[in-house]
């Protein structure tokens, strides 16, 4: 691929690039280059406050430096997306003129063709908040991002960190990640609209297949999914429970009643387990059976409600959970509220050849540039990224720094109110006796993270 050359961006003067072979092989150096969206809200510097992003980076470089003793290191490349991109590269398109531009042209405004250079030269990324473009043709950042680089498996994990209150009794024993497929499904956004001329098109040819109780008024939408779609989206959650050796990958579908489409994703994931992971995998059924299941994956399945039951009930029961699109989406935000703050919760779009690492929370406006924001969710991201990088010394250091200092200011909370605590606002005010202001800044909360990464 050749080097792209760029209209405002400077890339790194050190670092070498991350790149993916023909056989889906990352190759990750010692010095990578990771493209680093720092995005709008609570995401960007402003003046000498500075952002949930900058504030993960700074946690993310210093456990790499401990845990690699200078021998490995990142390279941040900045690169910009929605509100900063739109400053930089387009300040006086007016938002009473972006109606008037092309589909494009609006893309161009919130996902400048820099960015998108930068990124698929580099493959790899870390991200901040953006805003929602305004105007009616380009409508979402994410979205864009996820076809044009076909990041098919949105990687969500949810587990539960001492001191941050949870709703759920049972949320000490939350701890899975879920791969929702992120591009098939309802997400494919194949819609007809009541009363058109397609919508109709496609009813009378429902009838034509005796499909007669489709009303003639009725909108309709298309569910497709494949075998390759979904088999490379289970092959992926798969691989991650063999490489962590995590106990079971639960495929989650509502194939009682879509059997082509739900039902043959259940089918599918078991196909690809035996198939492709015959010997580190054993599926439920032959360990009811009496198959011996040390050592290997447990493949299960579970019908969707039950399942939303399920991690309530018994979340310890399930580690990875692979799903199509919409009950992923659904689980995905149900599952976070299982263990409160939504200043924690990660994610990622990963595909064969890109992969982007995300908050998943929005940029809260109201708190710009007031250094209050919880870091939280970027930062664990950025540990999913370094997992990613086969860095895994470098994550769990953040996870049990990030950990510690909760459970610190839980500690502390815990003697009665007055004390210091040592976590920004949003969990500071879950404690009794405690309210928003007993938080200290995303700055200080980072801070406090790196101290206990260098032991506390
Ligand atoms: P939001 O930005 O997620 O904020 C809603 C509330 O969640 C905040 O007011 C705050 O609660 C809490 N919150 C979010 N992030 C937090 C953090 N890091 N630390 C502590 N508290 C946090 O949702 P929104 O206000 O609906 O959306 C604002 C903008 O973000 C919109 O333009 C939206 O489209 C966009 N958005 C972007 C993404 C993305 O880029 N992935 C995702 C969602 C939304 P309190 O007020 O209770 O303190």
């Amino acid at each position: 691929m050749t080097v792209p050359t760029y209209e405002k961006l400077t890339p790194p003067r050190q670092g070498t690039r991350v790149t993916v072979d023909a056989n889906g092989r990352w190759h990750i150096p010692d010095d990578p280059i990771i493209c680093l969206l720092r995005g709008d809200g609570i995401g960007r510097d402003v003046g000498e406050a500075p952002g949930i992003t900058t504030c993960a980076a700074r946690v993310l470089d210093a456990a790499v430096e401990k845990a690699y003793g200078g021998k490995r290191r990142i390279h941040w490349f900045d690169i910009h997306a929605g509100d900063v991109a739109r400053e930089m590269y387009f300040p006086n398109v007016k938002d009473e003129q972006v109606n008037a531009l092309s589909e494009d042209q609006q893309r161009q405004l919130y996902l400048p063709d820099d960015t998108l250079k930068a990124f698929e030269y580099y493959s790899i990324g870390l991200k901040g908040p953006l805003t929602t473009p305004i105007g009616g043709g380009f409508r979402s950042i994410n979205v864009y991002l996820r076809i044009r680089f076909d990041l098919y498996a949105c990687v969500r994990p949810v587990r539960y960190f001492k001191g941050v209150e949870a709703p759920n009794k049972r949320a000490n024993k939350v701890n899975m990640v879920i791969f929702r497929e992120n591009t098939e499904d309802v997400y494919c956004g194949i819609e007809f609209k009541s009363g058109t001329e397609k919508a109709k098109r496609i009813i009378d040819l429902l009838r034509e297949m005796g499909y007669t109780n489709v009303l003639p008024s009725a909108g309709i939408g298309i569910k497709p999914m494949s075998p390759e779609g979904s088999k490379r989206l289970i092959r992926m959650a798969i691989r991650y429970a063999i490489d962590k050796k995590l106990p079971s990958v639960t495929l989650m579908h509502k194939g009682n009643i879509m059997k082509f489409t739900e039902g043959a994703f259940k089918d599918w994931g078991y196909e690809l387990a035996r198939q492709e992971f015959a010997a580190q995998t054993i599926s439920e059924d032959d360990v009811y059976k009496g198959g011996d299941a040390k050592g290997k994956v447990i493949v299960k399945d579970r019908i969707a409600d039950s399942m939303f039951q399920q991690v309530q009930l018994r979340p310890d029961e399930y580690s990875v959970i692979a799903t199509p699109n919409l009950n992923g989406d659904y689980l995905s935000d149900a599952a976070a509220a299982l263990v409160g703050g939504i200043g924690l919760a990660a994610g990622a779009n990963i595909g064969d050849r890109a992969a982007m690492f995300e908050a998943t929370h929005g940029t809260a406006p109201k708190y710009t540039g007031k250094n209050m924001a919880n870091p939280g969710a970027v930062l664990l991201s950025g540990v999913l990224l370094l997992e990613h990088m086969g860095w895994g010394e470098a994550a769990n250091l953040v996870n049990h720094a990030v950990e510690s200092t909760f459970a610190e200011s839980e500690e502390i909370a815990q003697k009665g109110p007055g004390g210091k605590l040592f976590v920004t606002y949003d969990i500071a005010r879950q404690f009794p006796g405690y309210g928003e202001k007993a938080g200290v800044s995303s700055s200080a909360f980072s801070e406090r993270i790196i101290h206990h990464l260098h032991g506390g």
